[in-house]
């Protein structure tokens, strides 16, 4: 094997999109993340609201690696960047030197200062988060359980800010999830009359980028199950039992979801590079950064032009994908002494889930779908995005079978004495 070796650092879309097209490229690979898992991120509000499982949200990336021989994984936090001495400094581990760089670290949320929100607000941009939300929803039921009371305190209130695909499609799933087996875990409470979930969005229209045909559907679909759509409202502060509008109303919640936006991995900041509008980092069209050919950054975290088009294009698990696989090319390209190419984007399409069953589509060629046919879409080219075939047919059985029967996953939560007590063991 060749001494050339490429570390990739992060293991979401792009990373793993790079490695895998290094697969039969004469190069030894590292992939480093902090997590032993790659994320899922567009499911994440499916586990938050308990359609899908940990299973179906992340993938062991040691197991990913089973299928490919010329690289290792290291489950580390990346500390630091150095480029000039081309290493990687990682938490409780020695530096990683590279031939070859690829940063894919993502994005993190950015809450743009808003009071409050780092204390109160439910973010949903990893497993954790999304963990965070299911368990607290869970707990909170119970609570209301043992003292209705609360129901005057707002605790069925839900608030989700954000009118883009994710606050949307958290509305949605959350709506449902009320609205259908909670009323019937909860048949004492009065779920049906008093659960509300409430979505506010700062502009004056839902899923910006989209045409306004699918906004005004998007509207309806969110309506029809439940959602109160209150645009041109944003949140000025948060606090543990409601929030405050700009408008100054305060409205009594205590579960503020946050998907009103993102800003590139803090590791970006310190690698002195330029930086543009949500702190990413601007590219070449072959995807490396100013002046370093052995340097690539990819995904969120990177702000990509699309060769074709010359666009900016969206933060997507598509984009980066793609935009990954580009880098694992130009790389093997460069080791065999051949030039990079540019890199140019396949739209294959926007979209947005609204429930079960609705979506919104708008294709590259200005068509648009909705509907049942639009959500079939949607499935697929998530399961495009899914990285092997376990997972995607793990993932399609789970999907069909919620679907189906309406069924959610087993609503079990862990009191504070069972974490206590595992964590004495
Ligand atoms: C809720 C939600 C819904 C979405 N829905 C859609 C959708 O429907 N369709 C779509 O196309 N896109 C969707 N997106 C966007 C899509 O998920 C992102 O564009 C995509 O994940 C970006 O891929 P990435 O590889 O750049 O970053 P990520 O997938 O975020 O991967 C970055 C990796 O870097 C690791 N990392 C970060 N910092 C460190 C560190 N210091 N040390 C070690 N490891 C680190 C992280 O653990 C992570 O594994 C959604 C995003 C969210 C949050």
């Amino acid at each position: 094997m060749s001494e050339t070796h490429v570390v990739v650092l992060g293991g979401g879309f792009a990373g793993l999109g790079a490695v895998q097209k290094l697969k039969d490229a004469p190069v030894k690979i590292t992939i480093i993340d902090q997590n032993n898992y790659h994320t899922f991120q567009p499911l994440l509000y499916q586990l938050a609201t308990n359609e899908l499982s940990a299973n179906e949200v992340g993938f062991p990336i040691r197991e990913m690696m089973h299928r490919q021989d010329n690289a290792i994984f290291h489950q580390a936090k990346i500390m630091k960047i150095d480029l000039e001495n081309k290493q990687v400094h990682l938490a409780d581990m020695e530096p990683v030197s590279y031939d070859y760089l690829v940063i894919g670290l993502g994005a993190v949320v950015n809450y743009f200062g808003t009071k409050g929100a780092e204390e109160h607000a439910f973010p949903l941009y990893t497993m954790r988060d999304a963990f965070a939300l299911k368990d607290h929803i869970t707990k909170l039921l119970e609570k209301v359980d043992k003292n209705p009371a609360l129901i005057d305190d707002g605790a069925l209130t839900f608030c989700v800010v954000g009118g883009g695909p994710t606050g949307v499609e958290t509305a949605g799933a959350l709506s449902e999830l009320l609205h259908a087996v909670t009323e019937e875990d909860y048949p004492n409470l009065p779920i049906k009359e008093k659960a509300e979930v409430l979505l506010f969005e700062a502009g004056d229209v839902l899923l910006k980028p989209f045409k306004p045909k699918l906004q005004k559907y998007a509207k309806k679909s969110l309506e029809k199950l439940g959602v109160t759509v209150r645009l041109d409202e944003g949140v000025s502060e948060i606090g543990p039992t409601s929030i405050t509008l700009k408008s100054g109303e305060v409205v009594k919640t205590h579960t503020l979801i946050w998907g009103a936006g993102v800003q590139a991995n803090p590791l970006a900041a310190a690698l002195g590079l330029e930086q543009v509008r949500g702190g990413r980092i601007p590219v070449e069209l072959d995807l490396s950064v100013n002046g370093r050919s052995n340097v690539f950054v990819v995904g969120d975290i990177a702000q990509i032009t699309d060769a074709k088009t010359n666009e900016v294009l969206p933060q997507l698990g598509s984009v980066a994908q793609q935009a990954g696989r580009h880098v694992g090319e130009n790389i093997e390209r460069l080791v065999k002494g051949k030039e990079t190419k540019p890199f140019e984007y396949t739209d294959k399409g926007t979209m947005a889930a609204i429930g079960r069953g609705a979506a919104v589509v708008q294709l590259p060629e200005h068509g648009t779908m909705t509907g049942h046919a639009a959500w079939l879409a949607w499935l697929g080219v998530h399961l495009t995005l899914l990285a092997g075939g376990e997972e995607k047919s793990t993932t399609m059985v789970d999907w069909g079978w919620n679907i189906l029967t309406k069924k959610r996953g087993k609503r079990i939560v862990m009191t504070d004495e069972d974490v206590e007590a595992e964590g004495n063991q």
